[in-house]
């Protein structure tokens, strides 16, 4: 019998290949890029035409290539970065399949114009679905210049996929913008349909932040800079009260190629803990260095993934990580009167937060394997709740990742220090509407709200009494009973145990009555009931939004329900026990719900107010 099975052409294996290497105009930004990157270039300029549809053209000053690299370029598997599989073990280039640009000379008519340092003239090469049109030589500048047109006008259904300009543009900006997020060093400049959008000349990480998002995120970022055997961290995360209600401003970069990652998002957001509201999400850009050995970029066919030999470490030192530069830093919000004054139409969260950080200082530099790290001023390393050796294993379980080994574990009991804290004299404290607390600090003046910072201290008592199992209760000489409903019954039910170690002592009685026999110290009296059903109701809010920790869903209502009120008076001794307590928690700076506790206003910004120059 004949036999059936045949070898495809080149030119159809190209275009199968293109089928997982081109998805849209952006794959070919992203590939033109990362050559023209591979390739040494210090300028890249990305041009597109209706969002790439009709053109997407790299041009680069990099080490372009003679006539026979040229010609080569365009065939399968041809690469000039790796040649053995030891090199596919330990990859430093963004590329090494040698398959991006057979692919897209499959799909798309490409125009070469290449230029090596050594030579006087261009070579210039036309290719149109896969075969070789035009080969001539010309003038051009040293680099290499790619222009891919009409792409998919050969595979019409393809083409067809396509989406509508906004969406294949917005994909292309995208990339562009992680381009120059990730190589500060390099020039990128970015025209579409003859505009120019973006030109960023070499800047520090920080200064291509404020290029693009604004020089006020860029001041609000808190560098992360640290190093072990295993790794580097650098970069930046941002402050917790400028937490965006969007994913979109989160960066993670693994020796210079951006990655995406469900399990180091992971590591980052919950160093957050607490101090973000939920649904929104803390704004970072981070670049992990590692031994190329010890990761794998060959498992994703746009090589958006990668796999690490030692998730768990690098997990476990990405979260450490961040919650020790996160902890390291005076989170307290500043005023400033100049927002006030501008557009009064939104007043959001972002206005309340300032740099901290100092301005001369020297900002570093990334490139994409540079070694992070040096001079680091670590001081007393602080974390807050630890993430225990458990949870880490149950979410490596659940994102389907072998735990592996243990990790390095991070540091217990660690706390949040303001630089400041108020003076310690009644004196000096003053109460505003029966709602906020004015008093006197160094830089100037600090305002508390009162009901947030009670908050703040409750939930941390009742999280300490949930831990040690130690409850500070107070037995009622008259046990109340109260009714309640089915579902709330059942409630009472599943958190009973909660409720005793808390200082809650309830006994369900007979079907819709329950009898309340102690309550934790703090609670006042009188308010016993009606304390207990307004927590069922913040508890039932926080399952609702999707909070499953019942440790935390009871310390939070508990600390959200028994504290003080917004307009009750607090007379100044009361004023400075609240302040005492609110600066021996582990977390001054933000209510459990991500709330600030704490304003400060600097004197600075009242001299500039008032038109003092000193
Ligand atoms: P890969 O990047 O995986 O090697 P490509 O198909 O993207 O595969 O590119 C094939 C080869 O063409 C590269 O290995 C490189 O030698 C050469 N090349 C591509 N683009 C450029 C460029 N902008 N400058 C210099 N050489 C390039
Ligand atoms: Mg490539």
């Amino acid at each position: 019998m004949m036999s059936v099975i045949h070898r495809l052409p080149d030119f159809l294996a190209n275009q199968i290949a293109a089928g997982e290497v081109v998805q849209r105009p952006e794959s070919i930004v992203k590939e033109l890029v990362e050559n023209s990157i591979d390739a040494g270039a210090q300028h890249v300029t990305v041009i597109i035409g209706a969002a790439g549809k009709s053109l997407v053209q790299v041009v680069d000053d990099g080490s372009g290539m003679t006539e026979t690299d040229a010609l080569l370029a365009f065939e399968r598997h041809a690469t000039s970065k790796i040649s053995s599989a030891a090199d596919l073990e330990r990859i430093i280039t963004l590329g090494f399949r040698g398959e991006a640009l057979p692919s897209i000379a499959s799909v798309a008519k490409v125009e070469l114009k290449t230029r090596t340092p050594g030579e006087d003239t261009a070579m210039l090469v036309r290719i149109e679905g896969g075969t070789i049109e035009e080969t001539t030589r010309t003038q051009g500048d040293i680099g290499t210049s790619i222009a891919v047109k009409t792409l998919f006008y050969n595979t019409p259904a393809r083409r067809q996929f396509l989406k509508a300009d906004s969406t294949e543009y917005r994909h292309i900006a995208d990339t562009v913008q992680r381009c120059i997020l990730s190589y500060p060093d390099l020039r990128v400049t970015f025209i579409s349909d003859g505009e120019t959008i973006w030109d960023a000349h070499p800047a520090t990480l920080r200064g291509r932040v404020a290029y693009l998002f604004g020089d006020k995120i860029a001041e609000s970022l808190i560098e992360v800079r640290e190093e072990n055997d295993m790794m580097t961290v650098g970069g930046f995360v941002g402050r917790p009260n400028f937490a965006k209600r969007t994913r979109g401003e989160q960066f993670l970069f693994v020796n210079g190629r951006f990655v995406v990652s469900r399990l180091l998002n992971h590591a980052i957001v919950s160093s957050y803990e607490n101090m973000v509201s939920q649904g929104e999400y803390p704004m970072y850009m981070l670049f992990l260095n590692l031994d190329p050995r010890g990761i794998d970029v060959n498992v994703h066919p746009q090589k958006l993934e990668v796999k690490f030999s030692n998730e768990r470490n690098v997990y476990t030192m990405l979260n450490a990580v961040v919650r020790r530069s996160l902890y390291r830093t005076d989170l307290t919000p500043s005023m400033h009167f100049r927002d006030l004054t501008q557009d009064d139409s939104s007043l959001t969260r972002t206005r309340l937060g300032s740099p901290e950080e100092d301005p001369q200082r020297p900002q570093p530099r990334y490139d994409s394997y540079s070694s992070l790290g040096r001079d680091m001023n670590v001081d007393r390393p602080v974390a807050g709740r630890r993430l225990d050796a458990d949870t880490v294993d149950t979410l490596f379980r659940s994102m389907g990742v072998d735990a592996g080994q243990g990790g390095d574990g991070a540091e217990d009991d660690l706390v949040l220090l303001p630089s400041e804290k108020p003076v310690s004299d009644t004196q000096f404290l003053w109460q505003l509407h029966n709602k906020y607390i004015f008093t006197p600090i160094k830089s100037g003046l600090m305002i508390i709200d009162q009901h947030v910072a009670h908050e703040r201290i409750l939930y941390e008592k009742a999280l300490a009494a949930l831990a040690h199992a130690a409850p500070f209760s107070q037995q009622l000489l008259f046990p109340h009973t109260m009714r309640v409903s089915q579902g709330d019954m059942a409630l009472l039910d599943t958190i009973t145990g909660e409720l005793a170690q808390l200082g809650f002592v309830i006994r369900l009685t007979a079907p819709n009555f329950v009898t309340v026999e102690a309550v934790p110290q703090d609670v006042r009296i009188g308010m016993e009931e009606s304390i207990l059903e307004e927590m069922i109701e913040q508890y039932r809010e926080y399952e609702a939004s999707g909070l499953t920790d019942i440790r935390h869903n009871v310390a939070a209502s508990y600390g959200c329900r028994a504290a003080i009120k917004t307009g009750e008076k607090l007379s100044p001794p009361e004023m400075q026990i609240l302040i005492d307590q609110l600066f021996a928690t582990s977390n001054p700076f933000v209510c459990p719900h991500g709330r600030p506790v704490l304003v400060k206003l600097a004197l600075g910004e009242l001299d500039r107010r008032f038109g003092r120059t000193s």
